[in-house]
């Protein structure tokens, strides 16, 4: 989660949110008085197979029909320049796996959190966005693009702690010779693993054609302790081990910025998380063409336009959309039912499933937080948590924990919505290790996240993926068609999809 304190010290069918409270049947005690809202896909399948069987109610005519509201959506909604537009989101929110929830007034992230300030070598056109939406400005002290909200850089002395087995490191990676020489064969590639990746010289894509496992192993004497830490990095950013992931995608996580040489890359993270740059992006598009509860259930090629299909939750009425062209920034495993004639071009793709839970405690635990609280333990799903003390204006004591599975685990998903109890009573656990003291009794509520086909793992060959360059009626955005799951590739791909429909 957090790039620059690993060098710092040592060296089932569609996926839609519907919240509920969950009532469980655990006897209630004083220890488990706490509330749990689940935010997850409970009964999507029936209401996307209702959907399909009812009637068409309301026609309605678009130049442009964006499909899915997370960062890549938004950002082909801000780069239509003036062109009439409709973007359907099937949650009642927007943001995606840059979603937030709100908790007694204050939006606290639940998905993607952060991001760092951009050197000067990254893609043009995803900088212009961002200074445009006055995300960034450019610093010529530091020759590179620095955040304007100055009030949610996380203080550099407070951004990591790591714990491992009742002691705390002073980070994921374990200092030594190993370490260093890691960072030595990695140095020459800073400056080149650019972001959005389309921008990394091809000098370098054969390094997506091996696993970053076998890039290390091939060049150093590794160990299974330090892979075990490299895998929890890896699995942080990715979703997948360095086996799983590319030497290009590995690589690309320890250079894509000068985290070397001072001054070291700014760390924003407002409570919301990237729900921030959501936030921004909305702020400047007309109210009218933004329609949340849409579930896009169908899409048809009609020739000279095309027929899309979308179903109103709150009304549970069914839409048609005329439209001349789309971007679809959905997930693309769901083209199969909407779509089937794009789906070849991602059936390859591995999605990694999430889950967040996020802990609103009734008193802070102590004065001294971290932003990032890295966890080190047997279960190498648990990938730590967020403390909002650690955060400006967060208004609340809320630590969000991070669990990610792999993809052939999709069933440990629906394991949890049928039952949240024990993945928060397992977090309330790990937390209270932590800390060393119990915290169950400070609990005040839980909110539970499921995010199934969340993060696209970045294995050999899935960025170097050949782009489409021809203009098309039909456009891809998302990370999932070829990107590092990273929000300044999730905004550029929105940015491209704009620019080659017709
Ligand atoms: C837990 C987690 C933590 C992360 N942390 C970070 C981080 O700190 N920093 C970072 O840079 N990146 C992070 N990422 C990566 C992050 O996913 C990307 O940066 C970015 O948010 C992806 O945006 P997207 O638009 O490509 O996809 P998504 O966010 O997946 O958006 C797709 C949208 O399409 C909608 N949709 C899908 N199908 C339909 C349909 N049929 N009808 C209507 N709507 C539909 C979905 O509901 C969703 O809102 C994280 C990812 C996860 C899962």
């Amino acid at each position: 989660m957090d790039r620059r304190t690993f060098l710092k010290i040592g060296g089932a069918f569609f996926v839609l949110s519907s919240s509920c409270d969950f009532k469980d049947k655990t006897p209630q005690n004083k220890l488990l008085s706490y509330g749990i809202t689940l935010d997850s896909n409970r009964k999507i399948g029936h209401i996307a197979r209702k959907a399909i069987l009812k009637p068409v109610v309301k026609q309605l005519k678009t130049d442009m029909l964006i499909v899915g509201g997370g960062i890549a959506g938004l950002a082909a909604a801000c780069s239509l320049k003036g062109r009439a537009f409709t973007l359907c989101e099937m949650n009642e929110t927007l943001g995606g796996t840059s979603g937030a929830v709100n908790i007694n007034g204050t939006l606290f992230g639940q998905g993607a959190h952060y991001d760092l300030s951009y050197p000067e070598y990254y893609g043009k056109e995803a900088l212009e966005l961002l200074k445009k939406l006055n995300v960034i400005e450019w610093s010529a002290s530091n020759k590179r693009w620095d955040f304007v909200d100055k009030q949610y850089l996380i203080n550099p002395n407070k951004e990591e702690q790591c714990y491992a087995g009742g002691s705390f490191l002073p980070s994921v990676l374990p200092p030594g010779e190993l370490k260093t020489n890691m960072l030595d064969l990695l140095r020459p590639y800073i400056g080149k693993t650019k972001l959005p990746t389309t921008e990394v010289s091809p000098e370098l894509h054969h390094l997506d054609k091996i696993s970053f496992y076998d890039y290390l192993k091939k060049y150093l004497p590794i160990t299974d302790e330090f892979i075990a830490s490299i895998d929890y990095q890896m699995l942080d950013d990715y979703g997948g081990t360095s086996m799983e992931v590319s030497a290009l995608a590995g690589i690309h996580y320890y250079t894509s910025r000068p985290y070397f040489s001072q001054p070291e890359p700014e760390l924003f993270s407002p409570p919301e998380g990237n729900y921030y740059f959501i936030r921004k992006m909305e702020k400047t598009l007309t109210a009218q063409s933004i329609k949340t509860g849409h579930l896009i259930t169908g899409i048809e090629n009609k020739g000279d336009h095309w027929v899309t299909q979308a179903w109103d939750v709150k009304a549970e009425k069914k839409i048609e959309f005329k439209s001349n062209n789309i971007i679809y920034a959905g997930q693309k495993h769901l083209l199969k039912y909407l779509y089937p004639a794009a789906h070849e071009q991602f059936e390859d793709t591995n999605y990694a499933p999430w889950v967040v839970v996020n802990i609103e405690l009734t008193e802070s635990l102590g004065n001294n937080h971290y932003w990032q609280n890295d966890y080190l333990s047997a279960n190498s799903q648990f990938l730590g948590f967020v403390d909002s003390g650690a955060q400006k204006n967060a208004n609340g004591n809320v630590l969000t924990a991070y669990y990610c599975y792999p993809g052939i685990y999709h069933h440990m998903v629906e394991e949890i919505e049928n039952n949240p109890r024990q993945i928060v009573q397992e977090t309330i656990g790990y937390l209270s290790k932590y800390y060393q003291t119990e915290i169950e009794s400070k609990v005040k509520h839980a909110y539970v996240k499921l995010l199934g086909h969340a993060m696209p793992v970045p294995t050999p060959g899935f960025i170097t993926k050949p782009k489409p360059t021809e203009k098309s009626t039909l456009t891809f955005a998302g990370v999932d068609t070829g990107r590092l799951p990273l929000m300044l590739d999730a905004l550029d791909s929105g940015i491209q999809a704009a620019k080659l429909s017709i």
